[in-house]
């Protein structure tokens, strides 16, 4: 996982850790090729939300507003791409729900928990 993540807390399954350092890897490119110090990115918080992957990010006031949008737009892609990808074990999975609780499951792992799989549109 990038450097800039060791004192992030990851509240996901590690399904999805590999999609976060993609992300870590894509916005830490585009602070490079701004001249912008990584550490100036403020992370909230990681984690999972009603089955997707949440990145909660915090810029200061000085921050380039333009980059800024960029990075919210890079997150938005990663976000969306988390309802594809199993949380537990990072196979290509499904959105799925079991009572009031949603997860991102792979098959296996939606049969193993007793999880119903849904249709891309039941999202919206
Ligand atoms: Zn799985």
């Amino acid at each position: 996982m990038n450097k800039f993540l060791d004192d992030v807390l990851l509240e996901c399954g590690e399904g999805w850790y590999d999609l976060i350092s993609e992300w870590a890897d894509e916005v830490e490119k585009l602070y490079k090729e701004n001249n912008v110090e990584i550490s100036d990115l403020g992370i909230l918080q990681i984690k999972e939300k009603y089955g997707g992957l949440r990145i909660y990010l915090g810029f200061d006031f000085e921050s380039d507003f333009s980059l800024n949008e960029r990075i919210f737009e890079i997150t938005d892609k990663y976000e969306e791409k988390s309802y594809h990808i199993c949380e537990i074990c990072g196979k290509s999975g499904h959105l799925s729900q079991k009572g009031g609780i949603f997860k991102t499951l792979c098959d296996e792992h939606r049969d193993d928990f007793g999880f119903i799989k849904l249709d891309d549109k039941e999202r919206e």
